[in-house]
């Protein structure tokens, strides 16, 4: 193998291993909010924190919360309470905290 040849080799795979853990990376992230599962009611977590898919109560909703982080408008989106699945924006919990 020439130097040339070498040394364009040996930088190639310089490249390949930064670009590896990138794609790993990547492919490691959540999904997109609205290609997550919505959120199972009958889940501990669920139970836990009487999560409901439709609330009751007046003027609190999951898209009125501090902690919903769904697009505007979105019928679902992530709260951090429910890591890996989405929650209904018309939904309610238990940890429900008002947007300022
Ligand atoms: S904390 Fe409860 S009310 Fe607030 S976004 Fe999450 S699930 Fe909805």
């Amino acid at each position: 193998m020439t130097d040339i040849k070498r040394r364009k080799f040996v930088s190639l795979m310089g490249v390949g291993a930064a670009v590896v853990p990138v794609s790993a990376l990547v492919a490691s992230l959540p999904s997109r909010a609205q290609d997550m599962p919505v959120v199972d009611p009958e889940s501990a977590q669920a139970k836990a924190l009487q999560y409901v898919s439709e609330t009751e109560i007046p003027d609190q909703n999951c898209a009125n919360c501090t902690l919903y982080s769904g697009a505007e408008g979105a019928d679902a989106g992530p709260c951090p309470l429910f890591p890996g699945v989405s929650v209904m924006a018309s939904a309610w919990c238990s940890a429900y905290v008002p947007r300022a």
